[in-house]
């Protein structure tokens, strides 16, 4: 046993959970349920990671500090089966018919809302080839959502997947096939010049693909900013009522209930490797953690092997594919607390939309895009505007608005700053004045919006790595979801089912598929994963150790 002493081992857990993240929560509840004794063991005084909301501007504005949108979670199969014990612990859903709209210059907007005819209607306006590429775009989304989804859920490569592509080969047919390779292959600008015709309806689709780290001409980047489009429209967006923490405190109820414990404010240094197994884990204060089934880290696949791992106990293959893990670009965010809803200059109507995209057009993204990859502090931040107050009332008193605004895509580290004074700075000091740059960006759509700010906080992208280890470089997605490092191949060539080279250690989280977002699923399939090897391993016979 590398350094480890079995005598200084404390507590016989089953399993020892790395991250209070959404996915080591569900993890930990799913193994905890089936019965094991389980320690979920989090850096953070508090737990969530990404998902975390706080009354962070003035006392009662509660703002979602990162993640808001839950309709990943809400469509995940672990809110299937456990939606109404999370309900039992306190989770209320909030949902807007109003997902998302778009605004440009002039005072021009399109929104989004739940039902095709509506949204068709709004479009028409813009261009009738608009609605009709729309229509079209929505036919596909029909045809391939159940196959696209079928993926997401599975792990892959695996029986579950084959079997959603053989259901694919048979409903799809050759042509159908044929549209989903185009799909998933294509560029978001390819999908959308494809089937739009005016600017703004192109910028509505694209605009999604910068949640992700998928510039408009990212080769394999239509896929999220289509799915997520059209999904929006069939089903809103939904909160969690009175914060997204509330959804953390169901989590943490439902363990609580099967028995599984939670440790918060103390960081795990290691993972004990013996024999080529993880026998648990060693945390900051000296303490050691026994994990007679398995450790579960919900961590960066960097921190994985660049610090919680000692070299050697993985594959040099495995260590090298791992280190060249790659991150996207950061992110900010800003919180305001308002007197009044947001003054657009497209009118009042927008201000019942959850999100509105500042971009404003796929050019505009492209550029921001290129920006950020080349540590230039982009002149038109791309933001998204989450109107959380029109979602859920309850987050502010009276009159009183909470305003989400995350500003994607940035440098990870300020080279240049062409449109001012920002250049070289450490984002400590630049985040404040590049604040106020977004603010006059928004001012100039919504005319009179300072008027009514009555308090901002601002995450900078090295606050959001300060605050949660896993945002690498404050990279919102805790890594790219380019091609090369989504499906089969995220986090590395053939460690995409979350076992690793080393007995009893699984890797989940937003840098495993199927990558980030609240969608449970990491977390859910390689807990079921461990149950499963657990039961064939009961059916042979003895030998795991206790
Ligand atoms: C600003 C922002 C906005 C977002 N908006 C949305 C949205 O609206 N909708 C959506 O679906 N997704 C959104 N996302 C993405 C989503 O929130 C994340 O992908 C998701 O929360 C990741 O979950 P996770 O389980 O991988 O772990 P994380 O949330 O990253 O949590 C990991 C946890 O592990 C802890 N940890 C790490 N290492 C250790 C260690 N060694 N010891 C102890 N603890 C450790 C960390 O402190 C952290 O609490 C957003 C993300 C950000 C940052």
């Amino acid at each position: 046993m590398k350094g480890t002493s079995a005598a200084t081992v404390a507590l016989p857990y089953d399993a020892v959970v790395v991250g209070a993240g959404h996915n080591g929560l569900v993890a930990a509840v799913i193994l905890a349920r089936a019965g094991w004794k389980v320690v979920v063991v989090e850096a953070n005084d508090r737990p969530g990671g990404a998902l975390m909301s706080g009354e962070v501007t003035r006392p009662g504005y509660v703002h979602d500090l990162f993640a808001t949108n839950l309709n990943l979670f809400v469509g995940s199969p672990f809110y299937a089966e456990f939606g109404d014990d999370l309900a039992r612990h306190g989770l209320r859903l909030r949902t807007s018919d109003f997902p998302y709209a778009n605004v440009f210059p002039g005072g021009k907007s399109i929104g989004v809302s739940v039902g095709l005819e509506a949204t068709l209607e709004r479009l028409r306006q813009l261009s009738p080839g608009d609605a009709q590429g729309w229509q079209q775009l929505n036919d596909l989304y029909q045809r391939m959502a159940g196959t696209l989804f079928g993926v997401y859920a599975s792990p892959v490569p695996s029986y579950g997947m084959a079997k959603v592509m053989a259901g694919a080969a048979r409903t799809l047919r050759r042509k159908g096939l044929a549209d989903l390779a185009q799909l998933l292959s294509s560029s978001c600008r390819e999908l959308v010049d494809t089937y739009l015709v005016s600017d703004e309806a192109k910028a509505l689709i694209a605009c999604w693909g910068l949640h992700l780290d998928l510039g408009p001409d990212v080769s394999g980047g239509a896929v999220f900013p289509f799915l997520e489009a059209f999904s929006d429209m069939a089903v809103g967006m939904s909160v969690a009522e009175g914060g997204a923490s509330r959804l953390v405190d169901a989590l943490c109820g439902l363990l609580s209930e099967y028995g599984g414990e939670l440790r918060t404010g103390v960081a795990v240094e290691r993972i004990l490797v013996a024999e080529g197994r993880a026998v648990g884990v060693e945390l900051a204060d000296g303490e050691r953690l026994q994990a007679a089934r398995a450790v579960v880290a919900n961590v960066s696949p960097t921190a994985l092997v660049g610090s919680l791992l000692a070299p050697g106990d993985l594959p040099v293959r495995d260590t090298k594919a791992l280190e060249r893990y790659a991150y996207g670009p950061a992110t900010m965010m800003i919180h305001l607390a308002l007197s009044k809803p947001v003054p657009w200059e497209a009118g009042e109507e927008l201000q019942r939309y959850a999100y509105v995209h500042v971009a404003p057009y796929v050019d505009d993204l492209a550029r921001t895009y290129t920006d950020a990859l080349a540590g230039r502090l982009p002149a038109e931040p791309l933001l998204v505007v989450g109107q959380t107050s029109s979602v859920d009332p309850t987050r502010a008193p009276g009159e009183g608005q909470v305003l989400w605004i995350q500003v994607r895509t940035l440098p990870t580290r300020i080279g240049d700053d062409p449109a001012g004074s920002l250049g070289g700075k450490s984002w400590d000091e630049a985040a404040e004045p590049f604040a106020d740059r977004v603010m006059a960006k928004l001012e100039r759509y919504a005319p009179g919006l300072g008027a009514v700010v009555l308090d901002r906080t601002v995450l900078s992208p090295a606050d959001l790595e300060r605050q949660n280890r896993n945002l690498v470089g404050g990279d919102s997605i805790t890594g790219s979801m380019h091609l090369r490092q989504n499906f089969a191949f995220r986090p590395a060539p053939g460690m995409a089912r979350y076992r690793t080279a080393i007995g009893d250690l699984v890797l989940v989280g937003a840098g495993t598929w199927p990558g980030p977002g609240l969608n449970a699923q990491s977390g859910y399939l390689a807990a079921r994963d461990l149950l499963v090897r657990a039961r064939w391993r009961g059916a042979l016979g003895p030998g795991r150790r206790r």
